[in-house]
């Protein structure tokens, strides 16, 4: 655990966080800036900053959640595609040192936009999406 770190802030639930998903390895949660609502986070509970430093045990863990999570975020949104984003050091647009990996819902026509542009969504339909990518899990 990072005592800075925002997402194990969000894991030990001293910040605030809509979550999805939560086993003893693995946690994930609305990303808060979404591309589009439904936008999940998937991290290790474990502080482990990018893909060369997180063991691969704990990869397979999170990707078989992610792969879980997509189908229930794609059933949740109704969304026509989903992105798999995963983002290592700064130049390839890493901005959160805690590895984490993206599910996107992505609907036909919409090009992805440019992550550093994207605002904050309200909490409340953060909170309705996470429950009803849950009920679809
Ligand atoms: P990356 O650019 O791949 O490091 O992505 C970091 C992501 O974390 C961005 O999409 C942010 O919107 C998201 N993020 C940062 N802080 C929080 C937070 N407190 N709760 C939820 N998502 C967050
Ligand atoms: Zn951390």
């Amino acid at each position: 655990m990072s005592e800075s770190c925002i997402f194990c802030k969000i894991v030990r639930k001293e910040a605030p966080a809509s979550i999805v998903y939560e086993d003893d390895d693995v946690f994930a949660f609305m990303d808060i800036r979404p591309v589009n609502l439904g936008h999940t986070l998937v991290i290790p509970k474990q502080h482990c900053k990018d893909i060369y430093e997180t063991p691969e045990e704990l990869i397979s863990k999170t990707y078989a959640i992610t792969k879980r999570l997509s189908t229930a975020v794609k059933k949740a949104t109704n969304a026509d595609g989903i992105s798999i984003i995963q983002q290592n050091e700064k130049a390839a647009g890493q901005e959160v040192f805690h590895l984490h990996v993206h599910i996107i819902p992505r609907f036909k026509d919409q090009k992805m936009p440019n992550f550093a542009k994207l605002t904050f969504a309200d909490r409340k339909q953060l909170e309705e999406t996470a429950q009803k990518i849950k009920q679809n899990l």
